[in-house]
């Protein structure tokens, strides 16, 4: 048994969050030590030579006497309920009155000299906080922009001189650990099922997200989905709804013309056409950056340009080319089924009978039946690959004319010959890629290379 000595506090987990935790609590002047579960965390090297005389245990934390430990700092990677840790589930420092299981962002929030602006969501949330982030620069603001995307929350705290705002991106597993935010502005996007291995049901996966509401002074939610909705004693609370808004809402409505616009209650603010991401998910993550940015003080013709010219992230309904009259995407960032679904209803509303879906991976348990409807409309073909193939295969065939292959490679070869001119053939797997891939970036770029090789191949040949 190896014990964490008095005073000291303890880092869990030693990956890109661990790190960033050890890197701050060395700032602060903090002694700590670090345990990982793994016997031999990748990168355990590095890290001791880096932080000389810091001890690292690895193995199972039931192997540690945490008693003396005077806080616990969670990676959002590791689940708070392992044994070993799961004993310290609602126990109170009674020195700082505060949980003595803690994350990375409530170090952050005890830290940070700004306000927080802060995103999350089942899907999406990646774009709007890459957006909000534009707008922020737009308007002339030294925002710092991170967290579950990109750079870790509390590293900005240092590559950001002089920020004057934190927009981060949280995933429900950093929002379990966080018992105060305390946020300019918030929003809850969307929910769908997604991690219920870790957080077991929609409740408790609800209950983790909902955290960044606490102490909020903005939110932003959804609403076309209840599940998003912060309790009733948020006095500023805003909605956006895909359909004509409330007098208070943002929403899409038509003018005279039937011409369709992004609008503020009644008042029109960007026309449609002119948003350059593509897909009616993407007016909606419009929407929920325009009234956080909106309340945060930010110049409306400024975050009007950014919605004229960001075009999206890669890997999330993603063009890729247009070869002999047929339209690629790549959605591989579309690892869970409401992310397909907004992908199917987004890209393929126009494309009924024209929509060739790649779809499969790991299923992480869900349920694919939301995907049978939008389908049975949209697509001429579902080619299904990877470990999670049959469940797919069972859940569609009554109803869509599915196929089942290998990997994607060959679904791509299948789709490359099924396609017509006018057809859609949409990456968007609404599974993780880990079975057959690194990642879902490896996933987005093989499917890109490919497209491009055979894009290349059609000219040549022409
Ligand atoms: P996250 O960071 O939450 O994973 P991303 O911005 O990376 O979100 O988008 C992930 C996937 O979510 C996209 O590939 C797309 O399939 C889907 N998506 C994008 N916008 C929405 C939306 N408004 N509602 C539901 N799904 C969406």
């Amino acid at each position: 048994m190896s014990k964490v000595p008095k005073g000291f506090t303890l880092v869990i987990g030693l990956g890109i969050s661990g790190r960033a935790i050890c890197r701050h609590l060395q700032r602060e002047g903090v002694p700590y030590m670090v345990a990982d579960s793994r016997v031999s965390p990748p990168g355990l090297e590095d890290f001791q030579t880096a932080h000389p005389g810091v001890t690292v245990h690895c193995g199972p934390f039931l192997e540690l006497d945490l008693t003396d430990a005077e806080e616990v700092v969670m990676s959002p990677g590791v689940d708070p309920m392992t044994p070993g840790l799961d004993s310290l589930a609602g126990e109170i420092n009674p020195a700082t009155g505060e949980p003595r299981l803690v994350g990375e962002i409530t170090l952050f929030v005890r830290a940070a000299k700004a306000p927080i602006a802060a995103i999350t969501g089942s899907n999406a949330k990646s774009t709007v906080t890459t957006l909000l982030g534009e707008m922020a620069h737009a308007s002339g603001i030294n925002a710092a922009v991170g967290g579950n995307l990109g750079t870790p929350a509390l590293d900005l705290l240092v590559q950001v001189p002089g920020a004057e705002l934190f927009i981060l991106e949280l995933s429900s597993f950093q929002l379990e650990t966080t018992s105060w935010l305390g946020a300019a502005s918030v929003a809850f996007l969307n929910l769908c099922e997604d991690h219920l291995d870790r957080h077991g049901d929609m409740t408790a996966y609800r209950d983790a997200k909902a955290a960044i509401f606490r102490g909020a002074r903005h939110a932003v939610v959804n609403a076309d989905d209840p599940l998003t909705w912060p309790q009733p004693d948020l006095a500023c609370q805003e909605m956006f709804t895909l359909r004509e808004p409330g007098e208070r809402e943002w929403g899409v409505a038509r003018d005279a013309n039937g011409r369709q616009w992004l609008q503020h209650g009644k008042e029109p603010w960007l026309a449609v056409e002119r948003l350059k991401m593509p897909g009616r998910h993407n007016q909606a993550n419009a929407m929920a950056a325009l009234a956080m940015g909106n309340a945060l003080g930010f110049k409306r013709d400024a975050m009007l340009k950014v919605l004229e010219e960001f075009a999206g992230l890669a890997h999330r309904s993603e063009v890729i080319a247009h070869i002999a009259g047929v339209t690629w995407i790549n959605d591989s960032k579309g690892t869970n089924v409401g992310a397909t679904l907004a992908a199917i209803e987004g890209i393929g509303a126009n494309l009924d009978g024209k929509l060739i879906l790649l779809a499969g991976g790991v299923g992480k348990g869900a349920d694919f039946q939301p995907l049978v409807e939008p389908l049975a409309r949209c697509a001429r073909q579902v080619l299904v690959f990877g470990q999670d193939a049959p469940r797919l295969f069972d859940v569609l065939s009554p109803r869509i004319r599915v196929s089942q292959v290998d990997d994607m490679a060959q679904a791509m070869q299948a789709a490359y010959e099924l396609a017509r001119p006018g057809d859609c053939v949409l990456l968007s797997p609404a599974c993780a890629s880990l079975d057959q891939f690194p990642n879902y970036q490896a996933r987005g770029d093989a499917f890109r290379r490919w497209v491009l090789e055979a894009g290349a191949a059609v000219t040549a040949r022409q």
